[in-house]
């Protein structure tokens, strides 16, 4: 398989505008909206203008309503109300846990359904956004990859995430409070959540500059972490055109285990991606990669695989994220033990690698790394159960 191979996307993305509806201007680029304000009659000449004040109202201050914008005419507000909407995904349902993580179930357009999840730390607020409903991927420690329906979200749906989130924090700034009077809960986003985001690349590409915009949501490139599973064609385009931090579902040591964990390694194996990896912090000019690794108890937390880890990673400036597995449901693993993976991480350790141990958040409400998958997803799976039990049809 050569770098240059297609990436297949064979998910749909449904369009920004609803046949006849009011157009969405949430998610749109800055060129984007220029044209489509100018479309609608704005002067041409405004128009750039008229998008950084908009921006400002929609990302910085949390504003929803038109007539919220001050600083543009009555007219000119009014005329926006006819034809555009500020719309976000609608929140379900929000769960708390006993550690303060936040699980927000989130509908959009169609009735699908994708999870988002805040995880609040001592000196910094993460979300984990998703970037598509399900997962075409199917790693086998993963939740998300059982799920079979799948859509890629749009850029809208994706930053709208950023925003629904600020919203339940209550961190939009007060009127005539500047946007950064106060430290931001939200700081840092993570695209772990739900979907692979290198296989829905524009929208993400989209709603990542908005979210990196100094008129937009305003958080720099430096605290947003897109991870992947290894979509290779995809990394160095990711380098030039957004920039952000990646980190890497790595998990595997060898292409035969690689192959059953991660099984987009059977099309780019250890090989590419190293090569891709090998190039990103320059392209990126960031300082380093996360490389993920989940550990299986017996599959892949040997002593011989950290050795190897190391050996295949030297030279690229790294982290090595330590996931003990989180279960789910009928999970084909086990999270290796303690012992074992304190072990593991002193090896990595000692070859000069930062080797921090992810503490699961949110495990009583399932809102753990690769815990995810829609409600309304798991609701059907135990009605077939529950069918399969009693012997009726679904
Ligand atoms: N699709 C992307 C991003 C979402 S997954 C990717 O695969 O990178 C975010 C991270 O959680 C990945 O490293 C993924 O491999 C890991 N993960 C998935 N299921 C897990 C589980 N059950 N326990 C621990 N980590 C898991
Ligand atoms: Fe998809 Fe990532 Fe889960 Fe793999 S680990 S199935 S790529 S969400």
């Amino acid at each position: 398989m050569t770098a240059s191979a297609p990436v297949t996307q064979d998910v749909l993305t449904i369009p920004r505008k609803l046949p006849d509806g009011p157009i969405n201007l949430v998610g749109l680029t800055r060129d984007q909206m220029r044209a489509i304000l100018i479309a609608h009659g704005t002067p041409e000449k405004q128009a750039r203008m008229r998008v950084g004040q908009i921006w400002q109202w929609i990302y910085q201050k949390g504003i929803r309503e038109f007539d919220a914008m001050t600083n543009l005419s009555k007219a000119y507000r009014a005329e926006l109300a006819e034809t555009f909407v500020i719309a976000l995904p609608e929140v379900v349902s929000r769960q708390v846990s006993a550690d303060g993580t936040r699980k927000y179930l989130v509908r959009i357009a169609g009735g699908h359904e994708v999870e988002v999840v805040y995880i609040p730390e001592e000196d910094r607020g993460t979300l984990c956004i998703s970037s598509q409903v399900g997962c075409t991927l199917t790693c086998s420690f993963c939740h998300t990859g059982t799920q079979k329906l799948v859509r890629n979200l749009t850029a809208g749906e994706i930053v709208g995430q950023v925003m629904l989130a600020r919203d339940d924090l209550g961190e939009w700034p007060e009127p005539g409070e500047g946007s950064d009077a106060r430290p931001r809960l939200l700081s840092n986003v993570v695209l772990m959540g739900m979907g692979e985001p290198l296989y829905n690349f524009d929208a993400v590409r989209d709603a990542m500059k908005i979210t990196m915009d100094p008129e937009g949501i305003s958080l720099s490139r430096r605290r947003i972490t897109l991870s992947t599973s290894g979509v290779v064609p995809e990394i160095a385009r990711t380098a030039e055109e957004i920039g952000c931090m990646l980190a890497v579902s790595f998990h595997a040591t060898t292409d035969e285990v690689r192959d059953k964990l991660v099984p987009i390694n059977k099309k780019w194996p250890i090989a590419e991606l190293l090569e891709a990896l090998r190039a990103y912090p320059k392209a990126s000019n960031s300082e380093r990669i996360t490389f993920e690794y989940v550990m299986l108890k017996g599959v892949n937390d040997s002593d011989q695989d950290a050795r190897r880890l190391v050996d295949l990673i030297r030279g690229i400036p790294a982290k090595i994220n330590l996931i003990p597995f989180n279960e789910w449901p009928g999970a084909p693993y086990e999270r290796s033990d303690w012992e074992r993976i304190e072990r593991f991480a002193d090896i990595v350790y000692k070859a000069g690698y930062a080797s921090p141990i992810r503490t699961p958040r949110g495990e009583d409400i399932m809102a753990a790394c690769g815990q995810l998958k829609s409600a309304t997803e798991r609701a059907r799976k135990s009605r077939a159960q529950i069918a399969a039990e009693t012997g009726q049809s679904v």
